[in-house]
């Protein structure tokens, strides 16, 4: 999370309240308090910056009411080791900024790492690490249909530039979250459980 709690926001407006989810909090709020550029011609307000109450970060909107900084997706998830918790971290930020190409070469890079770690060797082919990992009970068995949607993702090879939809990423994302809760988040709590 970014820091702005020290100081104050110098005479922001009071106006309607609007809600959002904080893109640097990731709590629900409704903010009163903005900053508003007015168009003259139009005698209408165009975009704002809402200020959070929870964390005092900016949330910037456009002249499209459309936010610059989208909420951060996925939740903080437990117990990953610290190589894997940067690379996460960094996906997480990527679909937020909508970088969904880079955002998908992390998670590509992600899925591989995992299936190394879990014991298949290194050089294979994207599709074959996912079927390593549906095989061996890294992935869940009632989740292999996330897993097919995510198989696709290896046909392209590195020097070729696609451009990958939200959709595609979303997709991608809410696999490596399943592959992360149930591989580090999960298993520890299993363990502890059988202490
Ligand atoms: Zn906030």
């Amino acid at each position: 999370m970014y820091k702005f709690r020290q100081g104050d926001w110098q005479t922001p407006s009071n106006i309607v309240a609007q809600t959002f989810i904080c893109w640097n909090c990731n709590k629900e709020i409704a903010s009163e308090k903005a900053y508003r550029s007015y168009d003259s011609s139009a005698r209408d307000y165009l975009s704002f910056i809402y200020l959070c109450p929870f964390c005092n970060a900016p949330i910037i909107i456009d002249d499209n009411k459309k936010e610059a900084l989208l909420p951060l997706p996925g939740k903080e998830i437990e117990k990953l080791p610290e190589n894997i918790k940067v690379v996460y971290s960094e996906i997480r930020k990527c679909m937020q900024s909508g970088c969904f190409n880079g955002a998908i070469m992390l998670m590509r890079k992600l899925i591989m790492h995992i299936a190394v770690e879990e014991g298949d060797v290194d050089g294979k082919k994207f599709e074959q690490y996912i079927d390593f990992l549906c095989s061996n009970g890294i992935v869940p068995k009632k989740s292999k249909n996330k897993a097919d949607s995510v198989r696709k993702l290896g046909n392209s090879t590195n020097h070729e530039v696609e451009n990958r939809t939200l959709e595609e990423a979303k997709n991608c994302f809410e696999f490596i979250e399943l592959l992360l809760r149930v591989n580090y988040e999960f298993a520890d709590i299993m363990e502890t459980k059988n202490e």
